[in-house]
């Protein structure tokens, strides 16, 4: 990537890249957001490829997804593309569809980001802006640069491209400002930058340290799905350092920060160098497995020189109060407990006081081996217990097994005779 103009960008004169002093290539975008660049470009629209896309292209990573800007409204989107659903309350968005369940996501222009909340919901038109509002309302300025299918140069009206070029994750304005309209852009500051090997601006890195108490200000299921999304893609000990480092542990996990403060940062980092093996190979992690593996150390310490450990009430005590917190669902509530609970039962394969058969049947069996697989894979010990249990329960099925169907009772010919459900 080469800059072509050296002098930074302002909102009035972005700096334009043109083809031939980038690397994005046509090729490295999806054929489906392509056609729906074209499609919006041919029909007069201003059509923009947004945010991560870009920014992974320009970086030679894959993208996990494309986003598409437009001036297009709403309905003039809808009316090209047969294959189109307008979403969104507060603001319309077309999702597009295609085969294989993929989403292109395009949204118009605007001037204020979704997640301001103060005035309510808004419908009215009001809120569509230009390409240069579109930029700003966005949270960091290495997710506001534009790729311009019209020439396929990119635009950068926020000096994303040098930030991009310096490894730094930037608020756009002031970060206690987009801080507060948005607290959960603090977990994503902190999950661009592990996942990118970026460091924090020292404004925006001061500013979460000065609200990350008001973490809570945002919605909270958005807290649990960026934490395991920071998670997921091999990133997970830079995640967790970071988050530490800058008191988001403290703020949202209070618990386990007390931990890692007695017993220091490491075995958290080993068992995750293996859930990052995972997150790297492309393997789709658990949500589960992920908070699993962040409890797991706090529960360990609090079972360990206890004479005869109630394994699932430790469970549930650990876990209750992280779990109303971060209100994780009950479903996954109960994997994580009972996956926890299990792991003595892996390390304990050789002892006869527990029955192999007993745990095999149990339906978060093969739930619970993944966790062990976490837990124990550090050591070679450890990793023959795990090929060990993988022999064992060779042909267990990934599911929670069905309710038993009951047979019809055959007792010779007596067709009147009516079926008692039980
Ligand atoms: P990923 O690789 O995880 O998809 P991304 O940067 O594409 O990263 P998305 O959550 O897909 O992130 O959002 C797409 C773009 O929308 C972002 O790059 C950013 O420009 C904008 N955006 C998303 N969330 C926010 C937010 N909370 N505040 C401001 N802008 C946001
Ligand atoms: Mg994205």
């Amino acid at each position: 990537m080469s800059n072509s103009e050296e002098h930074p960008s302002s909102a009035s004169h972005p700096v334009i890249v043109s083809r031939p002093d980038h690397n994005i290539s046509r090729k490295d975008i999806d054929p489906d957001a392509l056609k729906v660049l074209y499609r919006l470009h041919h029909h007069g629209h201003i059509a923009y490829l947004v945010g991560g896309g870009v920014r992974d292209l320009l970086l030679g990573r894959k993208p996990k997804d494309f986003d598409i800007s437009t001036s297009a409204h709403p309905t003039q989107i809808r009316k090209l593309f047969s294959n189109c659903r307008l979403i969104g309350r507060r603001f319309r968005l077309a999702h597009i569809y295609f085969r294989g369940g993929k989403i292109i996501e395009v949204s118009t222009f605007r001037t204020i980001s979704e997640f301001n909340t103060e005035d309510g919901p808004i419908r009215s038109d009001n809120t569509f802006g230009t390409p240069e509002e579109d930029a700003s309302r966005r949270d960091f300025t290495v997710n506001a640069l534009f790729y311009n299918i019209a020439d396929f140069s990119i635009i950068d009206y926020l000096d994303g491209l040098n930030d991009l070029k310096a490894g730094i994750i930037r608020c756009i304005g002031d970060p206690i400002i987009r801080f507060r309209e948005d607290p959960i852009r603090m977990l994503r500051a902190v999950r661009f930058a592990s996942l990118l090997g970026f460091s924090l601006d020292a404004a925006s890195a001061a500013g979460i340290s000065t609200l990350r108490n008001e973490i809570w200000d945002g919605a909270v299921p958005r807290i649990l799905e960026e934490i395991v999304r920071m998670m997921d893609r091999g990133n997970s000990g830079a995640a967790l350092s970071l988050l530490h480092q800058i008191g988001l542990v403290e703020s949202i996990l209070p618990e386990i920060n007390s931990h890692i403060r007695k017993a220091g940062l490491n075995e958290y980092l080993d068992i995750l160098s293996r859930l990052d093996q995972y997150g790297r190979d492309g393997t789709i992690l658990k949500p589960w497995l992920t908070i699993a593996v962040l409890v797991y150390p706090l529960y360990h310490s609090g079972i360990t020189g206890l004479h005869r450990p109630d394994h699932l009430k430790s469970a549930r005590e650990v876990l209750s109060p992280i779990a109303e917190r971060i209100q994780i669902p009950r479903k996954i509530r109960d994997t994580i407990r009972q996956s926890l609970a299990a792991q003595h039962r892996f390390f304990a394969l050789g002892d006869r006081r527990y029955s192999r058969q007993a745990i095999l049947r149990k339906s978060y069996f093969l739930d619970a081996l993944s966790l062990f697989e976490m837990i124990a894979g550090g050591t070679q010990e450890g990793r023959n217990l795990i090929s060990s249990w993988k022999e064992i329960g060779k042909g267990v099925p990934d599911r929670a097994p069905r309710p038993k169907r009951r047979r019809k009772r055959r007792r010779g010919p007596s067709p009147n005779q009516p079926s008692i459900p039980r």
